[in-house]
């Protein structure tokens, strides 16, 4: 078994961006509604990130009372900036702000996060039109490209259906010529599924969804899920010691899909400034 260590190709890659950085000064904002400990932690590890690549970081904050209207407001002038080139708002948000509509008003030019219609649509049609793919999905194709996992011809499923992860990364695997399987809530045998997958990407949010019983000797396992178990410690979705004993290759929680999706967003962003660039 090898680990698929996204910490250390995370790393190689917001390297690798740091001459193109700084001929482009890019320049990254960040809306954070609220105190949500996860959400600062994924903030503090995007300006991190930001930092070592050499691009600008603006945070604005404000308390988990702002209104929808405020929050409209800030985006419109952070997309009329021409000095901001990525806008990203941390989700979740609040019950009072209704999310799509966040998402509907990031200008599809700055949606470095790859949430709204116009990116997903491309990232939908082929990896010759994806411009700006959502972070976490980009993440995992660059991670699996990384190590010459090929996936043409591949039995790949998925287990989540989000917007945001389990539906893009499912096309763009698609796009490349995986035979693909989608799961969800409502899957009747997920086992029967997950025993037939080469390559199982899991995205759900339930430690120990998947156990080793459930999965091929061989598979290639990329566990997205961020959960505490009851020692307060990180983990994923699936029982990565059991499954290391089976799998080829298994990303770990932390270490695995948690930094491909921070770099995946600084690809995005230095991206996202090309185009608006022009270069
Ligand atoms: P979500 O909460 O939007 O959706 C969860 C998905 O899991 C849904 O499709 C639901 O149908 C499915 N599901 C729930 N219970 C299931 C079950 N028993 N069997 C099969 N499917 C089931 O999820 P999300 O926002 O995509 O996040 C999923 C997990 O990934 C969370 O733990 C989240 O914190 C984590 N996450 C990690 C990263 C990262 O960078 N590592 C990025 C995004 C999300």
């Amino acid at each position: 078994m090898a680990i698929l260590d996204g910490k250390a190709l995370s790393e190689q890659l917001i390297d690798s961006v740091k001459e193109r950085a700084s001929e482009l000064s890019p320049t990254l904002a960040v809306i954070l509604v609220g105190e949500n400990p996860a959400s600062m932690a994924y903030v503090r590890n995007k300006k991190k990130a930001c930092e070592k690549a050499g691009i600008e970081y603006l945070e604005f904050k404000y308390p988990d009372t702002i209104t929808q209207e405020s929050l409209l407001e800030k985006i419109k002038e952070l997309n009329e900036d021409d000095s901001v080139n990525g806008l990203i708002v941390q989700l979740p948000l609040p019950d009072q702000i209704y999310v799509p509509d966040i998402i509907r008003a990031i200008a599809p030019v700055k949606d470095v996060d790859g949430f709204g219609a116009y990116n997903l649509g491309k990232t939908f049609l082929s990896p010759d039109f994806e411009d700006l793919p959502p972070a976490t999905p980009l993440g995992i194709v660059k991670l699996l490209d990384h190590y010459d996992i090929q996936v043409q011809g591949k039995e790949v499923v998925v287990v989540g259906h989000s917007n945001h992860v389990g539906k893009p990364v499912s096309v763009m695997l698609l796009n490349r010529n995986a035979t693909v399987t989608t799961c969800h809530i409502y899957t009747k045998d997920l086992s029967a599924h997950t025993k037939r997958a080469d390559i199982l990407i899991v995205a759900v949010g339930k430690e120990k969804l998947i156990t080793a019983d459930m999965v091929k000797d061989g598979v290639v396992v990329v566990d997205v899920g961020i959960n505490r178990n009851k020692e307060g410690k990180l983990c994923g979705d699936t029982d990565f010691e059991e499954i290391s004993k089976k799998a080829s290759y298994i990303t770990p929680v932390p270490g695995g899909v948690g930094p491909m999706t921070v770099a995946a967003l600084i690809l995005n962003t230095i991206r996202a400034t090309e185009r608006q660039h022009k270069v």
